[in-house]
């Protein structure tokens, strides 16, 4: 299973799982990254199967963290990774090699993308918001910069008839991706330019993106956070800016 989401959801994932051939039994978890809408469930399914992640997610987990001024709370030792690694890992079952692959600074700094090699799937966890202005999370070492390297990079390991999972967001294509990543170079762009010009992060959001980005700001993210997020991004001394706070 790839994420579990909120612990109240757990539920809900059981009776998923029980329809699967198999009859539902965890074998193994991967955490894409550290998040409690991606991580919630450990708690309840960690007992069940062991838990993978990237080293930072688990070091995350283990502490008090912060995002957008909200305090999330250690999690308990259940609800913790197992096994976890710097770079990469695979899970060689069910007759094909399931890679986990870490991805640096992108939307945290223990971002995982998963490919199901055999089935030609790809999980590419938060580090892909489909038709929507991504969450960046600068407080836990995401960076706008890095996401950008990092969906340009899974651009050209991803097979052009790949099934992609977005973190949030509707089954996606290779293209759906692709377009993704369009947006974030052209909007990152555009606030590096007004920055670069001497504009005010006020009057960047006041005047907002052209109208083309419109239908981006319809979810989580609104078109004046993500210029906010990009311009905090770009501002940064450098890419990552792992472990710095970002008091918001
Ligand atoms: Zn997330």
């Amino acid at each position: 299973m790839v994420d579990d989401q909120f612990e109240e959801l757990a539920p809900k994932i059981r009776a998923a799982l029980a329809g699967i051939a198999g009859g539902g039994k965890l074998k193994f978890i991967v955490n894409t990254h550290w998040h409690g809408d991606h991580t919630g469930g450990n708690k309840v399914f960690g007992p069940e199967a062991p838990i993978l992640a990237q080293t930072n997610v688990r070091r995350r987990l283990s502490s008090e963290q912060s995002v957008l001024g909200n305090k999330i709370p250690a999690s308990p030792r259940q609800a913790l990774p197992v096994i976890t690694y710097d770079l990469s890992v695979s899970v060689h079952w069910n007759g094909e090699e399931i890679r986990i692959v870490h991805f640096p600074h992108g939307h945290t700094d223990g971002d995982s993308v998963v490919f199901f090699t055999g089935s030609n799937v790809v999980h590419a966890g938060d580090d892909f918001f489909a038709d929507r202005f991504p969450f960046v999370d600068l407080g836990t070492g995401g960076s706008v910069q890095g996401l950008i390297d990092n969906v340009a990079k899974l651009l050209t390991m991803i097979p052009a008839d790949a099934k992609v999972i977005p973190g949030h967001g509707a089954l996606s294509t290779r293209e759906d991706f692709k377009r993704f990543h369009a947006m974030l170079v052209e909007t990152a762009g555009i606030v590096r330019r007004r920055m670069q010009a001497g504009e005010s992060l006020a009057k960047m959001q006041a005047e907002g993106l052209p109208p083309a980005f419109d239908s981006w700001g319809k979810g989580f993210v609104d078109a004046k956070t993500w210029i906010l997020t990009v311009h905090d991004s770009l501002s940064k001394p450098a890419a990552g800016g792992a472990g710095a706070s970002h008091g918001r």
